[in-house]
């Protein structure tokens, strides 16, 4: 806890310092910056630097660091543990730079910090290009990218970490490097994969791809048809081209009943696409079924609708090798105990282009085809009451699907809770990528999830005792 007389300290040199404003709680500014994707997150800052520029990132950066206060990044808020608010320190918040410049002739884009993806898409899409995103609008396309950034177009192009080309960060120190194959080589080879731990990204400039319409096939199916349509899906990806995403899992259903889904896109020649759809529709018997062409930013927004705005969240992660009759039938057995109609399970296959790249060229560590599986326990607020009862549902599945997953799992999902999970994601990959993080920001200020062996205690320039955990 900081002294009333260290805060007005800080806030006044912030102040002096910054073009940006300075919000506190009370401030309307400060109740918008603080409200983020999930609701049952409740940590609240000391003060949000709504910063307008890299000067003012830099400033941020040297008054925190000075003060030993704590020091967070917020770009688009979807981290669902809130790890962009630091609980009594300092936010920088990003959505005053959420600028992007296309450069057509050379098919790339640079995008500052708090760029979104449907920011990217928008300026893309005018010149018919597109971007390797996730697949929601809304999500910081700067710690999408750091973490491994799955998408629709994932199997063709890469993660969106494959398609970063360079970046631009204010380093612990306040710093501003580059950070590209040649120059700070093993700083660009960490922030792929190594999500928001090395700096502040303040822009990225990502490769960009040609545009075309692309095919969006949603299917939905009954509860009754799940073990075969899941089974199914399994075989379809596994033989997949390039060009076809799949994603498949458990959802409510029209009157809040556990359903399937089988979300398809196909980016490709749209006849080979219809074909490839009007033989996969032959798969049970959907209740509802959408085939359409569309623009790839179309595409997003379409996702964006199974996002329940306000909702509390818990979220999970593990990487499933394959889909074995043993996983499938845990998955399905946590289908039919969910404790909340409006909790999810999705499965999303990454096979294709991102797994014939080495594991050793990013830091990303599971290059091999894979199942990431998103378990996603969602409640309404007036449902918070039973948050514990939600809360375990979640935990439980996770730790029930363990048996039959990879080491790791997604670290864009993964939190300080799970170290272990989080180290284990990066396999061959995680010395050089501590050694990395020790090099550039030796003092352990940027925190996303834990990269760190966990519960050191430093001694601070201060002389006060730290405990971190980051
Ligand atoms: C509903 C939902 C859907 C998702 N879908 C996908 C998906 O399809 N594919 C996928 O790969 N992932 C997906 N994710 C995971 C998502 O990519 C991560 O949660 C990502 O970190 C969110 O970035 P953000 O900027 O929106 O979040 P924030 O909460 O703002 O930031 C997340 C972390 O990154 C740091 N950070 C943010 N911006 C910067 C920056 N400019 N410089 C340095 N550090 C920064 C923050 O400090 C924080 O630690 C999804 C998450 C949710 C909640």
């Amino acid at each position: 806890m900081m002294s009333q007389l260290s805060r007005q300290r800080v806030f006044f040199e912030l102040k002096a310092a910054l073009q940006g404003e300075v919000v506190v709680p009370g401030d309307y500014l400060y109740a918008q910056s603080v409200k983020i994707w999930n609701a049952a997150v409740n940590k609240l800052p000391a003060m949000i630097a709504l910063c307008e520029n890299t000067t003012d990132i830099s400033s941020v950066v040297k008054i925190a660091g000075e003060h030993h206060w704590k020091l967070t990044v917020k770009g688009g808020g979807h981290d669902w543990s809130g790890l962009a608010l630091a609980e009594d320190g300092i936010v920088i918040d990003l959505s005053r730079m959420r600028g992007v410049k296309i450069d057509a002739a050379k098919k790339e884009a640079t995008i500052e910090g708090g760029a979104t993806a449907g920011d990217l898409l928008a300026a893309a899409d005018q010149f018919d290009l597109v971007a390797v995103t996730g697949t929601g609008s809304t999500i910081g396309m700067a710690a999408l990218t750091m973490g491994g950034g799955y998408g629709p177009l994932t199997p063709k192009y890469g993660l969106a970490l494959d398609n970063l080309i360079s970046a631009e960060l204010v380093l612990s120190d306040g710093r501003l490097v580059n950070a590209g194959e040649k120059e700070n080589p093993d700083l660009f080879w960490a922030i792929k994969g190594g999500g928001g731990n090395f700096g502040v990204v303040v822009s990225m400039k990502i490769r960009l791809h040609d545009a075309q319409p692309v095919l969006s096939g949603q299917f939905l199916y009954p509860w009754s048809e799940a073990g075969r349509v899941m089974m199914a899906c399994n075989e379809y990806a596994k033989s997949a081209p390039d060009e076809l995403s799949v994603i498949t899992g458990i959802v409510p259903g029209p009157a809040g009943e556990c359903a399937v889904i089988v979300a398809l896109c196909w980016c490709g020649d749209l006849h080979a696409g219809e074909m490839f759809f009007a033989d996969f529709s032959r798969e049970g018997k959907p209740l509802t079924q959408k085939v359409q062409q569309m623009r790839y930013k179309d595409l997003l927004s379409q996702f964006d609708t199974f996002e329940t705005k306000g909702n509390y969240n818990d979220m999970k992660t593990r990487w499933l090798p394959d889909l074995t009759d043993e996983s499938l039938a845990v998955l399905m057995k946590a289908g039919a105990e969910r404790t909340s109609d409006q909790s999810t399970i999705l499965l999303q296959y990454f096979y294709g282009k991102p797994a014939r790249i080495p594991e050793s060229s990013s830091a990303f560590g599971l290059r091999k085809p894979h199942i990431l599986v998103l378990i996603i326990s969602s409640w309404s607020a007036g449902d918070d009451v039973y948050r514990n009862i939600h809360t375990k549902w979640s935990r439980e599945l996770s730790n029930d699907l363990a048996q039959h997953a990879l080491p790791g799992g997604y670290p864009n999902v993964l939190t300080t809770e799970e170290p272990e999970q989080v180290l284990a994601a990066y396999g061959k990959n995680l010395a050089r990528l501590q050694r990395t993080k020790s090099f550039f920001d030796p003092e352990k200020m940027f925190s996303s999830y834990p990269i760190s062996l966990p519960a050191t205690i430093r001694m601070h320039k201060n002389k006060n005792l730290v405990k971190s955990f980051r």
